[in-house]
């Protein structure tokens, strides 16, 4: 089968297919890179299975380049890894692997490229090309994968029920390419994950938020998260974004299902970023919602401080995630606390002082505030929207301008502890604090201008206040 290879590539699968007739080894390429380069994505990984032993593959092919690339082998796997340009060539022994219940790592044996491919987790996936001179470029391709990749659809090899029990990962995977391709799970591959969804307990947590995260680098996340949902697996998985789904209502009165307004906003979000952390920042921006919630007679629904509460929220989901407990959470949680803040300003005559005061609150992390905020706007009532949406820009036109006259952006008062301590000949103490403080404020909120010389002559009248005088 003619693929559409570049020639760097070519070349590569040439010696690849030199070595492994040199030690007599039957050899393909097979999974992601066949499926890649048929759909005609990117791909710079190449997986090569081979008849035999795949480290001593991966030996032989290193010793065909001048250069002399290191091999990087993965004993207790059986793999090796060479790293030539920019692609990774992984070679492995084709296996046959037998599974336990409660373990994820098979006993494994030498095995046919059908046993190979009876492993792999979707027919797809499991497409290989024969590097074999008799045969070079042939398809072997067993389930039907190149019709399945012709009709957008994702099906295990053998029956559902066993690929997921063997290693349910390959639940998150097949929901993962889902999101991906935009592809469509066979419906009865879709019954089995829901039917085995409580197996993806024994999946370690860095593996699964590994696929997630594949999840929320697509262009439409919502795809993949809906049928997590819906396959009960977000329950198993992250259950406090469960918590935000259906709407409860009282006196005929409900509020919006919060689950499918997150699922909005992230989709939102990713025309505007591809930044992980800002649409991990929209996943979790209402996530206090359900714990928040309350019914006020005459008035309805209400989720008071349920910012504040969300920000207290995302150190025990980050940990529960394995997401990194630095400062990539303290951004999320800063967007999360104010996320609600820009908008906020919307519904009032907007101060300077207001603008002033998120812009200081938000430093640099400003224009990530203000691009979650615009993808927080949904509304079935497209006037709404509209409206929601003139109003914002007036918002950030406003900001613009009092950034421009009071050169607010990463601003720091200018007014230091030191400069107060030198001044007044005093020790480090909570009175200098106090000071800098009340200096800040008096910018922040147009007493004074931001500039030196006025900050410096309201430090002195302050401090008069607490009977110091300079020194
Ligand atoms: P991507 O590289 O986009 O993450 P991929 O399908 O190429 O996706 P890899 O981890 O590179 O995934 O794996 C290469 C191949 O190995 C896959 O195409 C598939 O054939 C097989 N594979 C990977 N993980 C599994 C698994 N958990 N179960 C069965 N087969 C798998
Ligand atoms: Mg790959």
């Amino acid at each position: 089968m003619q693929i559409p290879c570049s020639k760097e590539e070519l070349l590569m699968l040439e010696k690849i297919a030199f070595a492994a007739r040199k030690l007599g080894m039957p050899t393909y390429v097979i999974g992601g890179f066949v499926r890649d380069k048929i759909i005609g994505r990117k791909t710079k990984d190449i997986d090569i299975v081979c008849l035999g032993d795949g480290i001593q593959l991966a030996e032989e092919v290193a010793t065909m380049y001048k250069h002399k690339p290191v091999v990087a082998v993965f004993k207790n796997f059986g793999t090796a890894q060479l790293k030539v340009d920019e692609f990774e060539i992984e070679f492995v022994g084709a296996r046959k692997e037998s599974y336990r219940a409660e373990s994820r790592n098979p006993d494994v044996e030498a095995g046919t490229l059908e046993d190979d491919q009876n492993r792999r987790d979707l027919t797809i996936n499991a497409l290989a090309i024969s590097l074999n001179k008799d045969n070079y470029g042939t398809l072997v391709d067993p389930f039907d994968g190149l019709s399945d990749i012709e009709h957008m659809i994702l099906r295990t090899p053998l029956a559902p029920d066993q690929t997921f029990i063997d290693d349910p990962l390959r639940m998150m995977r097949t929901i993962r390419f889902a999101a991906q391709l935009h592809y469509t799970i066979l419906p009865e591959t879709i019954t089995s994950i829901t039917r085995n969804a409580e197996r993806i307990d024994i999946i370690s947590k860095e593996r699964i938020l590994d696929e997630l995260n594949k999840i929320i680098a697509c262009k439409k996340p919502s795809i993949g998260f809906e049928l997590l949902y819906t396959t009960k697996l977000l329950h198993r998985i992250f259950p406090q974004m469960v918590d935000l789904a259906g709407a409860e209502y009282i006196d005929g009165r409900g509020h919006k299902d919060n689950f499918y307004h997150t699922l909005q906003v992230l989709d939102n979000i990713c025309h505007d970023t591809d930044d992980l952390y800002l649409r991990w920042a929209a996943i979790l921006h209402d996530i206090a919602k359900p714990a928040t919630k309350q019914f006020e007679p005459g008035h309805g629904w209400t989720f008071h401080g349920h910012e504040w509460v969300g920000a207290q929220m995302v150190p025990g989901i980050f940990k529960m995630l394995k997401l990194p407990l630095n400062e990539k959470m303290k951004y999320v949680q800063k967007l999360v606390l104010l996320h609600l803040r820009p908008i906020s300003l919307t519904k009032e005559d907007i101060t300077d002082s207001a603008i002033r005061r998120l812009l200081f609150d938000a430093g640099e992390d400003i224009d990530d505030l203000m691009t979650l905020c615009n993808a927080d706007i949904t509304s079935k009532n497209a006037n709404k929207v509209k409206k929601f949406k003139e109003n914002f820009a007036l918002v950030q036109e406003r900001m613009k301008e009092v950034e421009e006259a009071d050169e607010m952006r990463n601003w720091q008062p200018p007014i230091t502890g030191e400069i107060i301590m030198e001044t007044f000949n005093l020790s480090p103490s909570k009175l200098v604090g106090e000071i800098k403080v009340a200096v800040r404020e008096a910018i922040l909120d147009g007493i004074i201008k931001n500039d030196y010389d006025e900050a410096f002559a309201y430090m002195i009248l302050k401090a008069k206040e607490y009977n110091l005088n300079p020194m």
